[in-house]
């Protein structure tokens, strides 16, 4: 779906705008956000970013970040900004449950909902949408926007760095979701005189100590293999997380790490935080772990690269997660 003239229509006169993305925003919650609220500002609206959770240290050095406001920080500024907008615009989550008690708030307004997304299964909350999945990132689609609504003169340093910042973080540095569009909105951008080396330095060469031991750890000590469903799993404990003392943002990444062992075609992150057991999925090519994280994990995402949560005690997840593999990934065994 690509109700791009609606949308521009809609923003054919100066409005009130809450741009508002998913709960631990990741760069390209961030970078789209960033992004269209750079674009509608030049075009004079009133313009409000709004994450229902507080995003990574790491993309502090993005412009205009210092203005976007926190939900579980500010709840009450957060929510009255909501409640004045006449549109709201969602990035890159296709359902309110996503978006935690800003839903709640999103759900009793008037306003126009606009919803930017390339996840799949969308879920029917809006008015307008944009609703892809065959691009890398929201961000890739923010850029389609603009230059499909004539405004690419209108792309400058900040929103520039924030659409290769959504691209970058969503591809894992053009490593997956790429099409031939997003190598040109990457040249583009380039020839515009984004500094995609500064950008990946910034965003890719950011650990500390504690985060690379943590990362030891995991691949050391907490690592199974499932040789028969090329499937890798790594968990953390609440005893894990006191130990090294992580917070949000020490553990982006690294059930990628999984998939670079050539037998292992799935990978499985499992973490036990204080009030649910959060899991990420990952796929290489044909194999989706999509299904498998709607069905069993409240979760969903995309074909590769999938989220949810559960409840219960570590091993009873790892089993779940166990008995589950074989009904949503089938392996070709040669
Ligand atoms: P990650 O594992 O990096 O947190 O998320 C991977 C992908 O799965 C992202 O595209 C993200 O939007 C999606 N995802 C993560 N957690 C959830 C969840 O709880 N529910 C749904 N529907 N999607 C999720
Ligand atoms: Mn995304």
């Amino acid at each position: 779906m690509n109700d791009t003239e609606q949308i521009a229509k809609l923003f054919s006169l100066p409005k009130e705008v809450s741009i508002i993305s998913h709960r631990n925003p990741d760069g390209d919650a961030i970078g789209s956000s960033l992004a269209l609220a750079g674009i509608l500002r030049k075009q004079n609206h009133t313009v409000h970013i709004i994450m229902p959770s507080e995003y990574p240290d790491i993309f502090g050095f993005l412009k205009g970040i210092d203005n976007v406001l926190v939900f579980d920080q500010e709840p009450e500024e957060s929510a009255e900004k909501i409640r004045k907008s006449n549109v709201i615009v969602c990035l890159d989550f296709n359902s309110l449950e996503r978006i935690d008690k800003v839903g709640q708030v999103v759900s009793k307004t008037d306003a126009t909902i606009v919803m930017i997304d390339h996840h799949m299964d969308p879920e029917p909350f809006y008015e307008h949408g944009i609703s892809i999945t065959e691009v890398s990132s929201t961000a890739e689609l923010i850029y389609n926007y603009i230059k499909d609504t004539g405004n690419d003169k209108l792309i400058d340093l900040e929103i520039g760095e924030a659409i290769m910042t959504g691209i970058l973080t969503d591809t894992g540095s053009f490593r997956h979701n790429t099409n031939k569009n997003t190598y040109y909105v990457a040249g583009d951008l380039k020839a515009k005189g984004i500094d995609d080396y500064y950008l990946q330095d910034k965003i890719f060469n950011s650990m500390n100590e504690k985060q690379v031991r943590l990362l030891g750890h995991c691949l050391h000590n907490r690592m199974e293999i499932i040789e028969e469903y090329r499937t890798g799993i790594i968990y953390l404990s609440q005893k894990d997380y006191e130990f090294f003392d992580i917070i949000r943002g020490d553990t982006e990444g690294i059930v990628n790490y999984l998939l670079m062992m050539k037998h292992i075609d799935v990978a499985i992150f499992v973490r036990q935080q204080p009030k649910i057991i959060k899991i990420s999925f990952r796929s290489k090519g044909d194999i989706s772990v999509q299904a498998l994280a709607r069905d069993h994990f409240n979760g969903g995402g995309h074909k590769n690269a999938s989220g949810g949560y559960t409840y219960g005690s570590i091993g009873k997840v790892l089993r779940k997660i166990k008995e589950n593999l074989p009904h949503y990934v089938t392996i070709n065994h040669f």
